[in-house]
């Protein structure tokens, strides 16, 4: 009997995990809900904001003119090039969804994923030694319809980390006599011409809203606490540092400086949110730290329930694929597994090493950057994977850190730069 695994999300997380179960169809039997009414997940960019058409909280945080902040080599699934997008390497969001589609018709992923499906709980049910899941979901056109129930022997948890903002508490901000939009909610530029914008946090997501609007408003303040953010600005954006209160219309930073705004933008990220994993299943999220994983991945416990994805900071595509790997060989016994003693305590000295060596706040637990490459190759190593199927190219990292220099130079116009890399694989120049 193939192992049955229930799949949650049809994003880049579980496409991927559809493209290695599926290549495993004597081993593995899965299926993939997706509460929308198609596959990419972000990548689905939508005009609305607040509900969907079913009356769903919006996923998608995608804005209109969003291009790619990694060249597309990065964020290509291994085994299936990016062409998308002809010679530009910083591809438009519409380039991204329509790789992500091509893949999925590449390995024939349809067959196994059920759309207008929204998980609703998960349930570890346990027999003797062995977990198996209770996953009920139901249909999102037919919320009068019963809910079905089905037994899975795994569950990977690929919902996105992206689609429940996280707010600030600011003293006075219902005070705020101006507009307060999280950057889950922005959509294009133009509906904030001439104004004055308080951008609050400086993240992948506030420094790319900062480039997409400064040509339309009259003002931006960039507000943060990054030590050294001397990337070549626009000319209308000044650094202040972080907000301190709000008195009506006025915006007050912890330097006692204060500005008039017409709109307060909150790029103040996301939370990990698993509304339907039941108590039962023992998963702990504590500001940003999900708990008890192994390598970020698999429940130290149950080990049959994995969470793809909610590393950050990550070259993804690739990493997923590793991810994905490591959770399918603890299912099929391909990687014996440590005592979850020793996985609890592999996690821990994971996350000291954050705090103590690298100095990392508590919400960077699950953080990647420089640690990805390594962590990459030693998941597969685990796994016992023998060919990674071009998972780990030296080149990515290259490509990574060459585009973290490109955007400290010229923050504004670094999409605008060609990565040219060789028929090979094995060198690029920047054009
Ligand atoms: P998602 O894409 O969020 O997919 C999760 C899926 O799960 C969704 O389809 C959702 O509908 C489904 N789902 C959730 N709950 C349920 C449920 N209960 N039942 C059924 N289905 C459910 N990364 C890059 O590498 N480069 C970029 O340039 C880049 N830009 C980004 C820009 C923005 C604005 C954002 C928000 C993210 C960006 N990212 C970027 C990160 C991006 O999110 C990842 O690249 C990747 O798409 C994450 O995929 P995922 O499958 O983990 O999550």
């Amino acid at each position: 009997m193939p192992i049955r695994v229930a799949v949650i999300g049809g994003g880049a997380a579980g496409l991927c995990a559809a493209r290695y179960l599926r290549a495993k169809p004597d081993v593995f039997q899965a299926v993939v809900y997706e509460q929308a009414d198609q596959i990419g997940g972000t990548w689905v960019y939508t005009e609305n904001v607040g509900k969907d058409k079913y009356g769903l909280p919006v996923h998608s945080s995608m804005y209109q003119r969003l291009r790619t902040n990694l060249p597309k080599e990065l964020m290509m699934y291994p085994g299936l090039p990016i062409t998308e997008g002809g010679r530009t390497s910083f591809i438009k969001h519409t380039e991204v969804l329509q790789y992500m589609n091509r893949y999925a018709w590449t390995y024939d992923l349809h067959k196994c994923i059920q759309l207008l499906t929204r998980v609703q709980s998960v349930k570890p049910i346990v027999n003797c030694n062995k977990t198996s899941w209770e996953v009920t979901v139901k249909s999102v056109k037919d919320p009068d319809a019963t809910p079905q129930v089905n037994e899975f022997d795994a569950v990977m948890v690929c919902n996105g980390q992206y689609a429940v903002p996280s707010y600030p508490n600011i003293p006075g901000l219902e005070t705020f006599s101006g507009k307060v939009i999280h950057s889950h909610e922005y959509r294009h530029p133009e509906d904030f011409k001439g104004q004055t914008v308080v951008l609050f946090g400086a993240g992948f997501s506030g420094r790319d809203i900062c480039v997409d609007l400064h040509t339309f408003v009259d003002k931006i303040y960039l507000s943060h606490h990054i030590p050294n953010l001397d990337a070549l600005l626009p000319d209308n954006l000044r650094q202040v540092p972080d907000i301190k209160s709000i008195d009506k219309g006025r915006v007050v930073f912890t330097d006692g400086q204060s500005v008039e705004a017409d709109v307060l933008m909150l790029c103040t990220g996301y939370l990990y949110d698993f509304p339907f994993l039941t108590p039962e299943c023992e998963v702990v999220v504590d500001r940003k730290r999900i708990s008890p994983l192994y390598k970020h991945v698999l429940h130290t416990k149950h080990t049959s329930l994995s969470f793809i994805g909610v590393v950050w900071t990550i070259s993804p595509f690739q990493l997923l694929a590793c991810q994905v790997r490591f959770a399918m060989a603890a299912l099929d016994g391909t990687m014996v597994l440590p005592s979850r003693t020793d996985m609890d305590a592999d996690a821990q000295c994971d996350y000291e090493y954050r705090r103590d060596e690298l100095k990392y706040p508590h919400h960077y637990a699950h953080k990647m950057d420089h640690l990805q490459w390594e962590y990459d190759k030693e998941l597969l190593r685990l796994a016992n994977v023998v060919d990674d199927d071009g998972a780990t190219l030296p080149l990515f990292k290259e490509l990574y850190d060459a585009t973290n220099c490109l955007q400290t130079e010229d923050l504004v116009n670094y999409k605008k730069r060609i990565i040219e890399i060789s028929d090979d694989w094995t060198s690029w120049q920047v054009l």
